[in-house]
């Protein structure tokens, strides 16, 4: 049997060509790092994790932990790096992202039917192929996509958060909880402000200096992820009730609830970098200092990443693809990860796990699945070859995308924990009935 190419091997691609591979089909994963690198990633590894190190929630009462307990089901890789790296985090999932990346790459260099080649695609794979390039796919490959197409990429544009060392916080003005005491209390700092403080922090937030980079003046932001200073800009208390909001958070110093607090996550496994959760950013370096150094506790951090601004592109898929991830105009090509519009890590993954299992029933002869709407893999895939095109915009999954259920629930845990349930009984079935392993 031939190979099958696989190109790009971050967080979708790795899934797909684990898929595939456990479905003994051979595959030829093509990643460009690290000879030419995306401006976001640093290294030469798969499944690099560009930003936060967090999958998000972890209990079966939110979607995100019922997609990853659906795809652990499923013999995900990414899921098992996941379990394998994980830190303290509260009620989230993260994990050390060095050794997360470097467990998937072992386990594919290591795979019998994986070879994994360092090299830029510059054109369209000829079928059987899955692509999965992400939002920083590579302009050549970008290009041949959009000819392929005859449809226009749409753009957006995404900021990340920085990173601080541990080893340069005051500790005196920081106190360690989770938000409502949820999860393991060691893994947030919690940096309280008064409204004085706050009133400060936030008139040099907006006084601040943007860097404009290659930004053009009509960029777009996805909601779920505005940078800081955007927020601040849209009113005072703006921030209170987002990223800087103090809900379920008491300072064991004054017994009560701060005014507004910045969380910072544990971002490694040695507890020595952490990143500022929600503080997205396109402010020019040195203004990042100088803001970020007013909240209490960080008077004199040391960033080891600063926040910044990157491209993110995505195919239209409500007209492109298929639930299956397979593209309406060529059998056998499919697509996976953020270049097909769902947003986050673990949502990259789900789809490459969709579509690295749909190519391999294409090559088996049999025909792709359509995930049934009930399981948070079929809601999603639902949602993104769906929508309404003129409106798309990249998605995480949530329990608002999926059918409702046939009898009333009281309040929205119950609701939640049965979605789960019906979704994990769905899935059962599915993987008796469809899947051979
Ligand atoms: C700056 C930034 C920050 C983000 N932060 C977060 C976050 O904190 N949390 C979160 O859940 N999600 C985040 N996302 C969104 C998304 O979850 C990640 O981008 C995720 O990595 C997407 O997975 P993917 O597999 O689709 O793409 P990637 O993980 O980016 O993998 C694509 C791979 O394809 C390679 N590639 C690209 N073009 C070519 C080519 N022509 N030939 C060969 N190889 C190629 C790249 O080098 C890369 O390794 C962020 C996205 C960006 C851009």
């Amino acid at each position: 049997m031939g190979e099958i190419t696989v190109v790009g091997g971050g967080l979708a691609g790795a899934e797909a060509a684990w898929q595939l591979a456990e479905r003994g089909h051979r595959v030829n994963l093509i990643e460009m790092r690290p000879a030419v690198m995306t401006p976001a990633h640093r290294t030469g590894l798969l499944a690099e994790l560009v930003c936060s190190n967090s999958f998000r929630g972890a209990s079966l009462e939110n979607a995100g932990g019922l997609l990853k307990e659906e795809m652990r089901r499923l013999g995900s890789l990414i899921m098992a790096a996941a379990d394998a790296t994980r830190i303290p985090a509260g009620g989230a999932l993260a994990v050390d992202r060095t050794r997360f990346a470097e467990f998937v790459t072992e386990r594919l260099h290591h795979h019998p039917l994986v070879r994994v080649r360092t090299e830029e695609a510059t054109e369209l794979p000829v079928p059987p192929a899955l692509i999965a390039t992400g939002p920083l796919t590579a302009g050549r490959l970008a290009a041949s996509l959009r000819a392929f197409f005859g449809h226009d990429h749409l753009h957006f544009y995404d900021a990340i958060a920085p990173v601080v060392y541990a080893e340069t916080l005051d500790m005196d003005l920081l106190f360690r909880a989770s938000r409502y005491g949820k999860g393991d209390d060691a893994a947030y700092l919690n940096s309280p402000l008064t409204e004085e403080e706050y009133d400060v922090f936030w008139r040099e937030l907006l006084a601040a200096e943007v860097r404009s980079g290659h930004l053009p003046e009509d960029a777009v932001f996805f909601e779920g992820c505005l940078p800081i200073e955007e927020m601040a800009r849209r009113g005072k208390d703006t921030l209170r009730f987002g990223p800087m909001k103090p809900v379920g958070l008491v300072d064991p110093r004054t017994g009560r609830r701060p005014y507004a607090v910045v969380q910072l996550r544990q971002d490694d496994a040695a507890g020595a970098l952490y990143n500022l959760v929600g503080f997205q950013t396109r402010l020019a370096h040195g203004e990042q200092e100088r803001v970020f150094r007013l909240l209490p506790g960080l008077a004199r951090a040391e960033f080891a990443r600063f926040g910044g601004m990157h491209r993110n592109s995505y195919l239209c898929s409500p007209v492109l693809l298929r639930p299956t991830g397979e593209a309406r105009k060529a059998a056998g090509l499919f697509f996976a990860g953020q270049l097909i519009g769902v947003e986050g890590y673990v949502e990259s993954a789900a789809s490459g796990l969709v579509a690295g299992i749909n190519l391999a029933r294409r090559l088996d002869g049999e025909e792709p699945f359509v995930f049934p709407r009930e399981t948070a893999l079929g809601a999603l895939m639902h949602y993104v070859t769906s929508a309404a095109p003129d409106r798309f915009q990249p998605m995480n999954v949530n329990f608002g995308l999926f059918p409702p259920l046939d009898f009333p629930a009281r309040g929205r845990r119950e609701k939640a924990r049965l979605l789960a349930e019906r979704a994990l009984t769905v899935l059962e079935k599915v993987r008796q009935t469809i899947f051979r392993k």
